[in-house]
């Protein structure tokens, strides 16, 4: 037996074996970021594409408590059907990737051991799914083309005429595959790639012995109509999956296409879980007289009116917030909400406000007086600029470096931010 090679899970994701389950989705999403294939140089992507299936597989199995519990007991080995984990060697390794990268096909190449195999299912095609915030607070049903590839209805994915009998591929021996190395975390891991000659199929077709329909490709090109529905309540990284939509390859149960929720950013409310946060302006007349009037435009169009003071004489605060229960986002197979969080923001008059001296002098009767007087024995009149900018705030530091990093006054700070 070689060296005996281990797949952590845990080290794929880069966290600990005790991490939480919301420290699994954080590193996933920073993971899964880091190594799409999208992101990286073309040269690259071949490398990227396993690395990020790699982490999606990571994350599948450790972000589901059972399979967590499965694989923290029995290893890799108690998924891939081979009975005994913890088998160590090549053939389990063989059996690991082949269950963690199902397959290759145009886009990868397939990761095995010694022994090369054709994979059981034709690879997921993963891709993102950017939804606004307001089509996950109803729900959505999207129809949209696909172009897959499936098996030829003409020669039923043999490739050749009905008589003709395929040909070894010389180049790779009739294997299909080539085994190469690759790295894969710190190790070099053996991987086989599909034969360029054959395209994987260990033997072909001579010319006129092809397939007229499929030109000996096995597969033809075909429109179909899908159609997803988004749930209402669905939240960034939940997957929606339309079973063996994926291309077919002669031989193999067709894979999946998997689209990956992304909630698209949204200009007036924050979600965090169930709940909403938005912010509101308010007159400075209305924080201190009251209001009666629609707030803001819920996401499905609805006005949310607020009526404020319940109690005469209460104002409002910079910064204050409104829970409005139950106007949060609906919660999954349930009628249940999220709550809905109203920030505050006081719009002060500004330059184009002119008001006299006398409205001045009345206001000062009216409005509450300052507190006791500071006593200092030594009193300067100081100049200043009305626009200064806590963005400068630590710049003089002759160290280099911003005060802002270690800071650690109580909320000082803030406090001055929230009264701007
Ligand atoms: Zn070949
Ligand atoms: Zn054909």
């Amino acid at each position: 037996m070689s060296t005996k090679v281990d797949v952590d899970l845990y080290e794929v994701l880069g966290i600990s074996n005790s991490a939480s389950k919301d420290e699994i989705r954080k590193a996933y999403r920073k993971a899964a970021l880091a190594s799409h294939p999208d992101k990286v140089p073309e040269a690259e992507r071949e490398e990227a594409e396993v690395r990020f299936k790699a982490v999606q597989e990571a994350y599948d199995i450790l972000y589901d408590e059972e399979k967590r519990e499965i694989y923290d007991t029995h290893g890799m080995g108690a998924f891939n059907g081979s009975g005994e984990p913890g088998m160590g060697a090549g053939p389990d390794l063989d059996d690991i990737l082949a269950q963690m990268f199902g397959g290759m096909g145009g886009m990868g190449g397939m990761p095995g051991g010694p022994h090369a195999r054709k994979p059981r299912k034709s690879p997921n095609e993963e891709q993102k799914y950017e939804v606004r915030l307001e089509d996950l607070y109803k729900g959505k049903t999207v129809k949209f083309a696909s172009t897959k590839n499936v098996i030829c209805s003409l020669c039923h994915g043999k490739g050749g005429k009905e008589r003709a009998t395929a040909r070894k591929c010389a180049t790779c021996d009739g294997e299909g595959y080539k085994q190469i190395l690759r790295p894969m975390g710190q190790f070099l891991s053996p991987t086989t790639v599909a034969c360029s000659t054959c395209k994987g199929a260990g033997d072909y077709f001579v010319d006129k012995d092809k397939c007229k329909k499929c030109k000996g490709q096995k597969t033809t090109e075909a429109k179909k109509m899908l159609e997803i529905y988004i749930p209402r309540g669905a939240r960034e990284g939940d997957k929606i999956i339309l079973e063996g939509e994926a291309d077919q390859v002669p031989g193999q149960e067709p894979g999946d296409i998997v689209f990956h929720l992304v909630e698209e950013e949204h200009s007036t409310f924050r979600r965090a879980g169930a709940d909403l946060t938005a912010t509101i302006d308010v007159t400075l007349a209305e924080a201190l007289t009251g209001f009666s009037r629609v707030v803001v435009k819920h996401l499905d169009g609805r006005g949310i009116e607020i009526q404020h003071p319940k109690t005469p004489g209460e104002v409002l605060s910079p910064g204050q917030v409104l829970k409005v229960p139950g106007e949060g986002m609906p919660i999954k197979r349930g009628d249940a909400r999220g709550d809905l969080y109203l920030v505050v923001n006081i719009k002060f008059p500004d330059a184009k406000w002119k008001p006299n001296a006398a409205v001045l002098e009345q206001l000062r009767d009216i409005l509450p007086k300052p507190d006791t007087p500071i006593q200092a024995d030594t009193v300067d009149e100081v100049e200043f600029d009305p626009k200064g900018s806590l963005d400068d705030f630590g710049a003089h530091d002759p160290e280099g470096g911003s005060a802002w990093e270690d800071d650690d006054d109580e909320g000082e700070t803030t406090a001055q931010c929230a009264t701007q």
